[in-house]
């Protein structure tokens, strides 16, 4: 893809707007029917086709932070990432996919793909011998997602996109945790980028959604397949959705520096046995996060050492949120040992590195002196009485 793109801000605020002819509104017009004159120009407008104004104008604007030629906005991260697996794979196909990507898309693969006949590899490390040894002659797709949760592991992307252009397959990403701001894929010859806009896209912890960019030659048959599968967004929440979007670079930029600032704060704590943000030195992936992120993003993992009882450190913060999810404004952490990797075996969780002492920080916009008075305090109050 061309390389020539307009300023990430100027982007977020103006890129597929409607214009409101009738008034000169600033703003997009609203269009929430669902039911349209058949004879009108062009193809029939229905929801569901993800083709009324608003999901039209939204995904330009998504393709467009992306560097990429179309978008397509669903009503889930969920909805987008197995509408791209369903148009792609059939019976007979193999895929590869990165171990450590998000606990609902091993899931699905879980779920689904025995049912469907769809052959699955789960590898732990992505690299040029790791792919090479799970390549079978039916392998159709790979799929990652970088940087990783809970540990913020990071994908050589070039070797990922090389290999699947070597072998003709379809590389996919989910670049959630990034968001358009800190990594574009499609830069390092990614063929489909995926989010789930239920995090940083819609960043105010309050929208559901999700999106897909490509080539408008996937697209065409991502699409084909979707409108089947019914995955669309309502025209109200693709509003909100563009309404957050105008401050996305805002939001991300301010996280990743605060994280950044944080990360560097726990690194040196003599409490915290160890930080996981791949913008650290220390970082084992460093180098790589360099070469290929704009900015190493507003999430992060830390563990205690084991004078800090972590049950009593969540209970303690009063700016940190404790909650599932993740990338709204505000500050929120959780336990992965009890939330997104409950359902693994001990030894699994072991396998991959994911302690109980392990916490996932999301980094919100707040002043970072307030984040790290607030989490001063909370350590302070945890910390065991030494017998
Ligand atoms: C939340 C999340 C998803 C799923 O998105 P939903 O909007 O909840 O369907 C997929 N990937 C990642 C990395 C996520 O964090």
């Amino acid at each position: 893809m061309s390389s020539k793109k307009r300023p990430v801000n100027t982007i977020c605020v103006h890129a597929g707007n409607l214009e409101d002819e009738k008034y000169g509104g600033a703003t997009s017009p609203i269009y929430t029917s669902t039911a349209y004159d058949y004879r009108s120009e062009g193809t029939n407008l229905y929801p569901r086709y993800f083709n009324t104004p608003n999901q039209v104008a939204l995904g330009q604007k998504i393709a467009e932070l992306e560097n990429c030629e179309a978008g397509l906005i669903f009503g889930s991260g969920m909805a987008a990432i197995s509408a791209v697996f369903m148009a792609f794979l059939k019976t007979g196909d193999h895929i590869i996919l990165q171990r450590a990507i998000y606990g609902g898309t091993s899931h699905f693969v879980d779920a689904e793909f025995s049912n469907l006949g769809i052959e699955y590899s789960f590898v732990e490390q992505i690299n040029s011998e790791s792919l090479k040894d799970h390549l079978k002659e039916n392998t159709k797709m790979i799929y990652i997602e970088t940087p990783s949760n809970p540990l913020l592991e990071v994908v050589d992307m070039t070797v990922v996109s090389a290999f699947a252009k070597a072998n003709s397959l379809i590389s996919v990403i989910d670049n959630t945790f990034a968001s358009p701001i800190n990594q574009n894929p499609a830069d390092f010859g990614i063929d489909i980028i995926i989010h789930s806009a239920t995090k940083y896209l819609g960043g105010h912890s309050d929208i559901c959604a999700g999106t897909v960019s490509s080539s408008q030659k996937h697209m065409d048959q991502i699409w084909k397949t979707a409108k089947n599968y019914g995955g669309s967004l309502s025209d109200q929440t693709v509003w909100l959705l563009e309404r957050s979007i105008k401050t996305l670079g805002l939001r991300v930029k301010r996280q990743t520096r605060n994280a950044k600032k944080l990360a560097r704060f726990l690194e040196k704590h003599p409490s915290i046995k160890k930080v996981n943000y791949p913008g650290l030195k220390s970082h084992p992936d460093y180098k790589i996060a360099k070469a290929q992120m704009h900015g190493y993003g507003g999430m992060m993992s830390f563990e205690f050492k084991e004078s800090i009882n972590h049950n009593r450190f969540l209970e303690e913060l009063q700016i940190v949120k404790v909650a599932l999810s993740l990338a709204g404004v505000e500050s929120t952490i959780l336990a992965p040992t009890e939330t997104s990797h409950s359902l693994l075996t001990p030894q699994q969780r072991k396998d991959q590195g994911i302690t109980d002492q392990l916490l996932r920080f999301s980094v919100g916009i707040e002043e970072v002196s307030s984040l790290i008075e607030d989490i001063e305090r909370a350590m302070e109050k945890s910390r065991k009485i030494a017998k």
